[in-house]
């Protein structure tokens, strides 16, 4: 479940003296940057970064491997750097969103070594110029490790000695949930897709024509000492959900900040513009909102991140409901955190497909009734696609995908590349890698109805009858449990 980001160097590198040199060298520059590097979100009790070969309780010298996320590595005898294929880790679950941040930096030094043989790739890129999945199937990526494994060892892995296996580290979530009842349907109730506000191209640097206003949720840029880096920094949009580069852009950069936003604002690599799309119907006069949040947070959170980054306190509906319903949505933003963050754990080839649906099901229920129509939407149909690929059902995977196309085409537009390659999906689900993985599909999965809408459809896409024929199980005591409590 969730998403990956690594980088592939493409084409391999053939074993040659001066390639092999060159791969020691770039060892050699890693473990002088990571040797002393400990991380206390990392897998080690220690915290220690890296795992050496000469480490005396290293459990696999065939690789140096970075004891974080889902443990990327690297082979660790330079005659073998032709079996450097990948390095990349799933980096969007609790357990391995610290992965992120030594992907890129191993990245830029893979980059100095071997120049545009690697290529970086992010399974949610939105930049156009860079991949969403790797340059190499997994299958080629696994028979390499395989290979290695026996010319380094003379033998193949043996699971029982070894902590670690590409893709199989991350313990999948425990789904021991407890289901309260029927849910309503889940169907948010998108606005139309041409809801196009305005696009923008980058701007010129007129900085002095930005409006400068205390007033409301407009970025006091007044008590920066510093005017032209605060404008810079209270007013750039991010190019892309994951980068780092922002853009200042004339007329968006005005938009102002809702926690409850009827606007998205995106970068389009493919056009090369800006783009602000409403979420929502937007009455004629009434304000147009983005976010400014980094992630979904509760209103205390919000307050802090807003105040320390844009100097000001937010007046937003949201931040402004009486105690009692603020609170309530609190708890809501926190459940569908917990969830958010159990599907990122999951591990799609074991886990169970009727409770993962549950999951997913449940978020967007939460979603809805906290009024939110943001990316979290069409990921969570997504996150459904990759459960249902997974498991071999062609027929549910292809909804979803449609599913999360459509909503990303009302928070993106069609032009979007992850609209574009969401698109390609739902025509091919099978194509993704996914498919057919799960160890433990279940058996004989039933055709769809012929309605193709009303609740007996969507008890048919969630697989409601053979989810509630789980046995419920306690939630006492279980950290993922998001539906012990009514709403
Ligand atoms: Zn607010």
């Amino acid at each position: 479940m969730g998403f990956d980001c690594g980088f592939d160097i493409y084409p391999r590198l053939e074993a040659t003296a001066v390639n092999k040199e060159t791969y020691r060298r770039f060892l050699d520059e890693i473990i002088r940057t990571y040797g002393d590097v400990y991380d206390k979100e990392g897998r080690r009790a220690d915290g220690k970064v890296l795992d050496m070969p000469t480490d005396s309780d290293h459990c696999d010298k065939v690789y140096v491997w970075f004891m974080v996320g889902e443990c990327p590595h690297m082979p660790s005898n330079p005659d073998r750097c032709d079996y450097f294929l990948r390095f990349s880790s799933k980096i969007s679950g609790r357990l391995t969103t610290p992965a992120e941040p030594y992907i890129r930096s191993v990245h830029k030094i893979a980059r100095k070594y071997f120049g545009s043989r690697v290529h970086f790739w992010h399974e949610m890129n939105e930049t156009g110029d860079e991949r969403q999945w790797g340059y190499y199937d997994w299958r080629e990526v696994h028979d390499a490790s395989k290979k290695l494994r026996v010319l380094e060892t003379g033998r193949e892995l043996d699971l029982t000695n070894r902590a670690w296996e590409e893709r199989g580290e991350t313990k999948s979530t425990p789904l021991d949930t407890t289901a309260t009842g029927l849910e309503q349907p889940c169907a948010a109730n998108p606005p139309q897709a041409s809801n196009l506000v305005q696009d923008y191209g980058s701007s010129g640097s007129a900085l002095d024509q930005l409006r400068i206003d205390v007033e409301g949720n407009v970025y006091a840029i007044r008590s920066d000492p510093r005017p032209f880096l605060g404008i810079a920094r209270t007013n750039v949009l991010p190019l892309g959900s994951e980068a780092r580069e922002g853009g200042l852009f004339l007329g968006a950069s005005r938009i102002n900040h809702s926690c409850r936003h009827n606007a998205q604002n995106t970068w389009n690599a493919n056009i090369g513009r800006l783009t602000i799309h409403a979420l929502s119907d937007i009455e004629e006069g009434q304000e147009i909102t983005i976010s400014y949040l980094s992630r979904r947070m509760e209103h205390a959170e919000r307050q802090r991140f807003l105040k320390e980054k844009f100097y000001f306190d937010c007046r937003c509906d949201l931040c402004m409901l009486p105690l009692a319903q603020r609170e309530e949505s609190d708890l809501r933003l926190r459940k569908i955190q917990s969830i958010d963050d159990a599907l990122g754990d999951l591990d799609e080839t074991t886990s169970d497909y009727d409770a993962g649906l549950h999951l997913v099901r449940t978020m967007l229920r939460l979603l809805e009734e906290e009024g939110v129509w943001d990316a979290g939407v069409p990921r969570a149909y997504y996150d459904a696609f990759q459960i249902a690929i997974a498991n071999g059902d062609e027929a549910r995977a292809k909804i979803f995908a449609e599913r999360s196309y459509a909503a990303r085409v009302i928070i993106e537009g069609k032009d979007s590349p992850e609209s574009a390659r969401l698109k390609l999906l739902a025509d091919r689900p099978a194509q993704h890698w996914l498919y057919e993985t799960c160890l433990d599909s279940p058996q004989g999965i039933s055709p769809p109805p012929q309605e193709t809408d009303g609740m007996e459809f969507d008890d048919w896409i969630w697989r409601e009858n053979e989810w509630s024929k789980q046995p419920a199980t306690s939630s006492v005591n279980d950290p993922w449990d998001v539906f012990g409590e009514d709403l």
